[in-house]
Parts: structure tokens; C-alpha cells; sequence
């Protein structure tokens, strides 16, 4: 590997490439009750595309990865499970008990395993292209909670995990995981507990599922623990940016970071309390990936409809090195008003998540138990 000469040509490749696979608007769980039936990365797309973002030559297609590749993390069983549950829209109770597929956490739609081996083979690809100097941005990508034998929180199979396993087969020497999601990173960390060349570093709210990772610092093998309390703020996300989480990815030196950027930590998603803006997380995602001579970003969760097409969309406008507007074409509005979501109001969709595309930032004090979680981090 030419590690020297990429981290002495600057910390960040400079094209950046959308992974992605074209699909139509109506989510995979339209009309039932369930928080996954939002239109998610199709409506990232369709908001780039109509800022003119995403030209042929900034779109790859995500590969549907191979049961070969599948099988080199996930048991044979579970994919043969999975498999046979897609094919019938049907799953027997042992079943459902042993992989946890086919209940409400983790429910069963027609094409769920091509959707979860297109996660798989994006960040697969993803890893590749950050091999070849490039930023790959797969929004698709970021199902951190999936175990070789089991679906867990909406995660099929987890792609971070391959695109790791990938940078470390391809010769990079140690690879971080950086998790912006609200929800802890338990399925990566778990995956790599035992393997020093990979050291996970998440951030997520403190009391909230799947309450793993509930405390600060380093815990199994090398990954490290963020919990943060309820109602945090942009200050005081910056604030354990500097303090706790860049130390800790760049003490390891890792020759590649892959982030995992859900966006269900921003104000207004209805399954997590955290109050972050976008830009807090893009800015985070730009802070983080200045750390290492590589980095694949993906997605992860974010329930709220408008608040996830904003950041996802923005943050690929900022990582590909478009101008965001300051408020939003006509076209753009249109698509974000049509949008519409079971679990908000429609009194508290808010007029800026029509009308623009960066938040206001979210400032305030840092609270005490914030200053107190960053020197417990801090003590191995
Ligand atoms: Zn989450």
C-alpha cells in the first residue's frame, strides 16, 4: 500500500462519489406502520438530482453482494433464512426466534434480502473506491446493529462491517469506525471486539435501545463509548468532537475511517432526543474524515422524512464540493412537501425543512454531566 504518498497528498481525495442504487419513491414499507415507511435515500437522490448534483459521473450502482461475500460474516442459516422469508412473504415462529426476522423490529417486504445485499456490495464497492482515492458516500450503507446470525434494529446484514473487513483485506493497516448514529454501534463493535486492527469509536444517546454502550470510554477490545444525555446541542457535540472523539481517532492513526452518519441525531427525528443541526453533523463527518489518508461515509437510521433527505442531501452536496443554496428551487420544495410521515404531525413538519437546506445551528451551554462524560472517556 501507498500509505506515505496518499496521507502526504492531503488528508482528503478530493472527488466524491455517490454509491447508490436507482429505485422508485414508494419506501419498501409504504403503508405500514412502521417508522421504515419513509422514502429515505430515493428521496436524498431525487433532492440531489433536481440541485444537479448527481451527474453520471458522480453516481456509482451498488453491487447486490454475493452470498460468497454474505457468508464471510453472516452464517449460512441466517442467509438461507432470509432467503427462503423474502421468497414466501412467510416465517415460521423458530424462525423468527432464532434470526429475529419477520416481527415488528425487523419486518419481512418483498425484495428485503436484494435491499440488505445492495447495502452489503455499496459498501463493499465504497471501501474500494476509498482505496482508489476517492470519498464514497453510500447513504444506503450504516446498518451497524446486524449480527452474523440475526437482524437487529431494522439491520439485515452490516455493511459496515464488510466495508471494514475490506479496507483491513486490501492492506490498510488500522481502520476506525466512527458512529454519528443515534442508536449505539453495538453489531460493529461486537464484530471486530477481538481484531486490534480496528478500533470503534460511537456516539449515541445515553438510555435509549438497544442500552449497550452505556458507558463512557473504552469498553470490550478497542471500542469506545460515547453515551451522551438527552436535548444535546451542536456546542455541545463540538465540545466531545475536541475533546473526546478526534484524540481518540487520531491517537490510533488509522490509514482509513469509515463513518457511519445516521441522521436520527438531529432535532426533530421521533425516535431519538437529540437536538443536533445538520451542519453540526456535517461538519463532525468533515472533521472526522481529515484524520486519515481514506474514509467511506454511509448512513444509518433517521425516522423524520424531511430532516434525513436535508442532511443526507447537504452532506453529499458538501463532501462532492457543491454550494449549498441558502433556500431551496421550487422543484426542491415541491419534493419535500409531498413528503409525509405517520409518526410528525403535520403541524410540526416546520417551514424550514420545505424551504431550505442547512439548519439553524443549534448553540447553548455545555452541561456538566457533557463535561464530566469527556473526562470519563478519557480514562482507559
Ligand atoms: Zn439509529
Amino acid at each position: 500500500m501507498q500509505q506515505a504518498a496518499l496521507a502526504e497528498n492531503g488528508a482528503n481525495p478530493a472527488r466524491a462519489t455517490f454509491v447508490g442504487s436507482p429505485m422508485g419513491r414508494r419506501p419498501v414499507l409504504a403503508g405500514r406502520n412502521h417508522p421504515l415507511a419513509i422514502a429515505r435515500v430515493a428521496t436524498v437522490m431525487e433532492l440531489s438530482r433536481l440541485l444537479g448534483w448527481l451527474g453520471d459521473g458522480d453516481f456509482r450502482q451498488s453491487p447486490e453482494a454475493t452470498v460468497e461475500q454474505l457468508a464471510s460474516f453472516h452464517t449460512r442459516a441466517y442467509l438461507a433464512a432470509l432467503r427462503q422469508a423474502d421468497a414466501t412473504q412467510q416465517v415460521e415462529p423458530t424462525v423468527r426466534e432464532r434470526h429475529h426476522i419477520g416481527n415488528f423490529e425487523n419486518p419481512v417486504f418483498p425484495g428485503v434480502f436484494r435491499q440488505a445485499a445492495l447495502a452489503v456490495g455499496g459498501s463493499i464497492l465504497a471501501a474500494d473506491l476509498a482505496l482508489e482515492g476517492l470519498t464514497p458516500f453510500h447513504p444506503a450503507g450504516g446498518t451497524h446493529h446486524g449480527r452474523p446470525d440475526r437482524a437487529s434494529g431494522f439491520c439485515f446484514f452490516n455493511d459496515p462491517v464488510f466495508a471494514i473487513r475490506r479496507l483491513l483485506e486490501r492492506g490498510v493497516g488500522r481502520v476506525a469506525h466512527v458512529d454519528l448514529d443515534a442508536h449505539h454501534g453495538d453489531g460493529v463493535e461486537e464484530a471486530f471486539a477481538r481484531e486490534p486492527r480496528v478500533r470503534t469509536i460511537s456516539v449515541h444517546e445515553a438510555g435509549r435501545w438497544p442500552h449497550s454502550g452505556a458507558t463512557p470510554g473504552r469498553g470490550a477490545g478497542d471500542a469506545w463509548n460515547l453515551p451522551v444525555p438527552r436535548g444535546l446541542t451542536d456546542s455541545e457535540f463540538g465540545f466531545l468532537l475536541d475533546e473526546a472523539v478526534l484524540p481518540t481517532v487520531e491517537a490510533f492513526s488509522p490509514g482509513a475511517i469509515v463513518i457511519t452518519c445516521g441522521a436520527d441525531g438531529l432535532d426533530g427525528d421521533p425516535l431519538a432526543g437529540m437536538q443536533l443541526s445538520n451542519v453540526a453533523l456535517w461538519d463532525a463527518v468533515d472533521r472526522v474524515r481529515a484524520l486519515a489518508p481514506r474514509a467511506v461515509v454511509l448512513g444509518g437510521g433517521g425516522y423524520n422524512p424531511w430532516t434525513v433527505a436535508r442532511c443526507w442531501t447537504g452532506l453529499w452536496g458538501r463532501l462532492s464540493g457543491r454550494t449549498l443554496p441558502e433556500t431551496l428551487p421550487d422543484a426542491a420544495r415541491n419534493l419535500l412537501a409531498s413528503l409525509s410521515c405517520d409518526l410528525i404531525d403535520e403541524d410540526e413538519v416546520r417551514a424550514d425543512w420545505i424551504s431550505t437546506l442547512a439548519d439553524e445551528p443549534r448553540h447553548g451551554r455545555i452541561r456538566p454531566d457533557v463535561r464530566e462524560l469527556a473526562g470519563a472517556f478519557g480514562r482507559d
